[in-house]
């Protein structure tokens, strides 16, 4: 099957400046030359610790923040090279869910007019059909008619996030790309939210790139997923596969910490010591390796390359065999 959306050694950086004359001392390496394959119909979850660049990467596909180098395409087009204007329509096609709902809808603007405001952006049907399809896309999200006259704050957190999911479908987009839309919500609501997310992923096939924190999360809505660390995809596999078989030391950190309410399935815990290192200046080799059990000399001079080592499932480190036949 060919991917809908392909990223391509994608790199973000931040300048550091410093002294008088502001000058660049230094670059926050947020993402450190990414690829990964996004295909038609695939929840693609993008996992990791605070600070390992997987907002970044969302946000540098929709150009939120101009990429550093590397490609994004997307129906052969590679949106790094579009011109504002053509990226402007484009987003027609892939949008975003925030992770705060409420900062990221306009407070003076009634939930109708939000909506409406991005199918005239986009050019999308005549007056009469665009009322229509704001009636209908905010049943679907299990609001009803009459909230569309309200504002924002006359919702609940979890009810202005499905105006946010309403707002993103409205334009009938092909790719949705979903920062943390759970994290800043009560328990109880995220998982309400969660299964509208699913429902709606079956009922308009819609292809996502889901970013959390949270292995859980991802377990319950995807069916990839990417382990991101220090700026870069350190294993990538089906779901299955990942949970099955993590393959990296620190996918294996990551499972090992989720609770597991059977006994049976109940694993060793395995604690990561030190905290994420700067991506200002990351450890050289594998990034990971100050926080790895298995660290070897060659750990800490050469970076391991992402490879194969079973079927659609990748892995980036030197000693996968030996670990894995432990
Ligand atoms: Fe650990 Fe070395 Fe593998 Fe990195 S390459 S994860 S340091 S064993």
């Amino acid at each position: 099957m060919q991917p809908l959306l392909t990223i391509k050694n994608l790199k973000k950086y931040f300048p550091i400046h410093a002294g008088i004359l502001n000058k660049t001392v230094g670059h926050v390496k947020a993402v450190d030359g990414i690829h990964f394959n996004v295909y038609p119909g695939e929840t693609l979850g993008i996992v990791g610790e605070s600070g390992c660049g997987k907002s970044t990467t969302g946000r540098t596909i929709l150009r939120l923040s101009e990429p550093t180098e590397g490609e994004v395409l997307f129906n052969g087009k590679d949106l790094a090279k579009l011109s504002k204007e053509e990226m402007r329509r484009m987003r027609k096609d892939i949008q975003m869910i925030f992770q705060d709902p409420f900062a990221s809808l306009n407070p003076r603007k009634t939930i109708k007019q939000t909506l409406m405001e991005s199918l005239v952006v986009h050019g999308i049907g005549s007056k009469e059909e665009r009322k229509k399809r704001i009636e209908e896309i905010i049943q679907v999200v299990g609001l009803r008619p009459e909230h569309l006259d309200r504002h924002p704050h006359d919702f609940s957190g979890g009810q202005r996030q499905r105006i946010s999911i309403a707002r993103a479908l409205v334009v009938n987009p092909k790719v949705i790309i979903a920062d943390e839309p759970v994290s800043a919500l009560d328990v109880s609501i995220q998982s309400q939210i969660l299964n509208l997310m699913k429902d709606l992923k079956k009922e308009f096939q819609l292809t996502m790139i889901f970013i959390s924190h949270d292995l859980s999360v991802v377990k319950h809505l995807c069916d990839r997923v990417a382990v991101m660390y220090l700026g870069r995809v350190v294993e990538i596999a089906d779901k299955k596969s990942l949970f099955a078989n993590p393959s990296h030391p620190y996918t294996q950190a990551l499972l090992s910490a989720i609770p597991q309410a059977n006994k049976a399935q109940k694993k060793e815990r395995i604690l990561l010591h030190g905290d994420l290192p700067s991506p200002a200046n990351p450890p050289s080799g594998c990034t990971f390796h100050p926080r790895c059990r298995f660290a070897t000399e060659l750990c800490k001079s050469t970076p391991p390359e992402l490879r194969e080592v079973s079927e659609a499932h990748m892995v980036s480190c030197h000693l996968y065999e030996e670990i894995n036949q432990r």
